[in-house]
């Protein structure tokens, strides 16, 4: 009895009876131009965290495809607890690949290298320090959606995975509005484990050039000073030098200024909205390695994993300097009084980065007969180009001491409790005297944008006035670890807050209005007893020879100029307490 099961135990697990159990992922048996699908990764690291006492693979929350997202952690002490591991100083690096499934080579790049880093014992020793949090492959409807089409310039796997997920969403623009359940778990695991540094694999589309990796790392103005010094002065230079070494010579994402790169670039500015923007709200380090897409497969896969390799030898070498320098960040982010809303680009400052490029140049189309553009493979180019990537804050806002959010937004409370938000509710009703948004103009796409009629360029007016709560309601002190996520989600005019987003759209719309012909009598009376509102009327007329001609139009610049306009018309309705005062919580 006790050898069958001893038996089937190991029979279940696949281990072989003596040495390494057969670890060979579904990259390393093929033809190096095919990509694991999304069962083969799971089933691997299945087999992975059978294997040693050091993995586990954790199913975490659904997904829109009904299949939960799953988190395998590689510990080498085998502490699989997020607050124990922070405890002992040690830093944690999430690795997150298949958000665009056709972009595929971090799904078979991270199997190779979780393997490696447990099997190696070089290696395995910058795990005393670091802990790899994986996500196998986050787009699981994508990685379901299989073709070989779709990725139309790109130079193989020979099957790949769909952009779009299960709901068609673009997973990397889904960070804030969070409608896929993706998200949703995505946003638990980030603040659960809070990781250092955080990979975000991808592939890019654009120029040919001779590097086969750019990358972006989080656009540093954005990061909190300290921070930012250290991965533009240490970090970034280290990833440079070592992949140099590693003859994959790196180059900033390819964001053209011009038609092509030798125009100079871009740096990616990164609104929350993406993976990295997002994670920059809690002062985590992101990266987008973007390999270029018409490098083959397996110099895509190979360049992925060795940019993985001098991530984690970084992390591993400036472990405390990077612990104590978040530690820094976040205490001036609960301190920090001004925040940043929107950027701009300073386009004059600039500097000079080398660039391995192909010459671009110019023949008949035989599609079209216009002028074409095309990259000379045979003449290949080093040369320096202009690099701009400093931006400038275009609107900023003090913090308030709290945000009151009436409990009727329970689509906005429902995201901030996925982030962990301290959030506490009024014990009874209240009328709390605070700063009010009018929402005075803005802007919508005239298609939808991932799902929403995305608004942009908002203009608030701010009015301080008595309102009513109500008991339930929502009260949000700016003393926590989201600080920021809060005021560039619930400040109107952030790029993207949950206003432009839609959430509140309801409150653009006007609810009550009036009949002329009855309003006509009341209207009179209120311009005889309010004389300086009749001054401003007949002076309209004067101006406006249109609106002198307009009855109604009249009639609405009164209304609107009276007790009965609806003052929650345009409010937007999380208020702004600038004061501590005492509240029924
Ligand atoms: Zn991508």
């Amino acid at each position: 009895m006790l050898i069958t099961l001893l038996l089937a135990t190991l029979l279940s697990t696949g281990t072989p009876a003596q040495g390494k159990p057969d670890l060979k992922t579904p990259y390393e048996q093929g033809n190096g131009n095919q990509t694991a699908t999304y069962e083969e990764a799971i089933a691997w690291y299945q087999k992975l965290d059978e294997a040693y006492d050091e993995v586990k693979m954790l199913p975490y929350g659904m997904t829109d495809a009904g299949r939960p997202l799953h988190l395998v952690i590689v510990s080498t002490d085998k502490d699989f607890d997020p607050a124990s591991i922070k405890q002992k100083n040690k830093r944690v690096l999430l690795i997150q690949n298949g958000i665009h499934p056709g972009e595929p080579e971090g799904i078979d790049a991270t199997m190779m290298l979780a393997r490696d880093y447990l099997q190696n014992k070089k290696l395995r020793k910058q795990l005393d320090n670091v802990v790899l949090a994986i996500i196998p492959v986050y787009n699981i409807g994508g990685a379901l959606n299989r073709n070989s089409h779709t990725r139309t310039n790109q130079n193989g796997p020979e099957v790949y995975g769909f952009r779009g997920n299960a709901r068609n969403l673009d997973l990397n623009r889904d960070y804030i509005k969070t409608d896929s359940r993706n998200a949703q778990t995505f946003h638990q695991i980030f603040r659960e484990w809070d990781p250092d540094v955080f990979m975000d694999n991808h592939t890019s589309n654009g120029a040919d050039y001779q590097h086969v990796m750019t990358l972006i790392a989080t656009q540093h103005n954005k990061l909190s000073p300290t921070l930012a010094k250290y991965l533009s002065g240490k970090m970034v230079p280290t990833l440079y030098e070592g992949m140099k070494q590693d003859k994959f010579p790196m180059v900033p994402y390819m964001n053209h200024a011009g038609d092509t790169p030798d125009q100079g670039i871009i740096g990616f500015m990164e609104s929350p909205r993406y993976a990295t923007g997002y994670t920059t709200l809690y002062n985590t380090i992101g990266f987008v390695p973007e390999t270029h897409m018409l490098k083959p497969f397996d110099q895509r896969v190979k360049a992925t994993y060795k940019l993985m390799e001098n991530m984690i030898e970084t992390i591993h070498r400036d472990a405390d300097e990077i612990g104590k320098l978040r530690q820094q960040a976040k205490e001036q982010t609960l301190t920090q009084k001004q925040f940043a809303l929107n950027w701009k680009l300073d386009t004059t400052k600039v500097t000079q980065i080398p660039f391995l490029g192909y010459e671009a140049k110019y023949k008949p189309s035989e599609v079209s007969g216009q002028e074409r553009l095309y990259y000379d493979r045979k003449s290949p180019y080093s040369k320096k180009i202009n690099y701009y990537d400093e931006f400038v804050p275009t609107v900023t806002v003090e913090k308030p001491v709290a945000y009151i959010i009436p409990q009727a937004w329970h689509e906005v409370t429902e995201r901030l409790k996925l982030n962990k938000v301290h959030m506490q509710q009024l014990k009874r009703d209240t009328t709390l005297t605070l700063d009010s948004y009018y929402i005075t103009d803005y802007k919508t796409s005239q298609r939808p944008y991932e799902g929403h009629y995305l608004h942009s360029e908002v203009q608030v007016e701010t009015r301080r006035m008595p309102r009513q709560f109500f008991k339930g309601d929502y009260v949000v002190y700016l003393n926590q670890e989201a600080n920021r996520f809060l005021v560039e989600t619930l400040e109107p005019q952030a790029v993207d807050s949950y206003f432009n987003w839609n959430f509140f759209d309801s409150i653009l719309m006007q609810k009550e209005y009036f009949s002329s012909y009855v309003f006509e009598d009341l209207a009179a009376q209120y311009l005889k007893q309010n004389p300086e509102l009749r001054k401003q009327l007949e002076a309209r007329r004067k101006q406006d020879p249109e609106f002198a001609k307009n009855a109604r139009a009249q009639l609405d610049f009164v209304y609107r100029n009276s007790p009965h306009y609806e003052f929650t018309h345009q409010l937007y309705p999380v208020g702004r307490l600038m004061q501590e005062v005492k509240l029924p919580l």
